[in-house]
């Protein structure tokens, strides 16, 4: 599979309110975290709630890190050990959490 590059980056570990996803090797915007108004995630009718943004921004950026890991995981001939690739998931959990980078 080809998509841009990893690592990606969300501005401000997604609390900026530009809420974009950079690609930090090709150094350009890949996606932008947005929210659906939807009262069953954000608290409210037509409220916009900025921590689902930011929550789906962190999702987002750590998408890459994620693919790799479970790539590693799954592939019976993966290069990395089954302790590397456990470590992998574990960093692209804290990444989509808020809680790596
Ligand atoms: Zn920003």
């Amino acid at each position: 599979m080809k998509y841009t590059k990893g690592p990606w980056h969300a501005c401000h570990n997604g609390e900026c309110s530009c809420h974009m996803v950079w690609s930090i090797p090709h150094d350009c915007v890949v996606a932008v975290g947005i929210g659906a108004k939807d009262e069953n995630y954000t608290g409210g009718e037509g409220i916009i709630n900025e921590a689902i943004i930011t929550a789906n921004t962190r999702l987002i950026a750590a998408a890459p890190d994620m693919y790799e890991a479970l790539k590693a995981m799954a592939d019976i001939h993966s290069p990395y050990s089954p302790k590397v690739a456990h470590d992998m998931a574990d960093k692209a959990l804290a990444k989509a959490e808020g809680k790596g980078e």
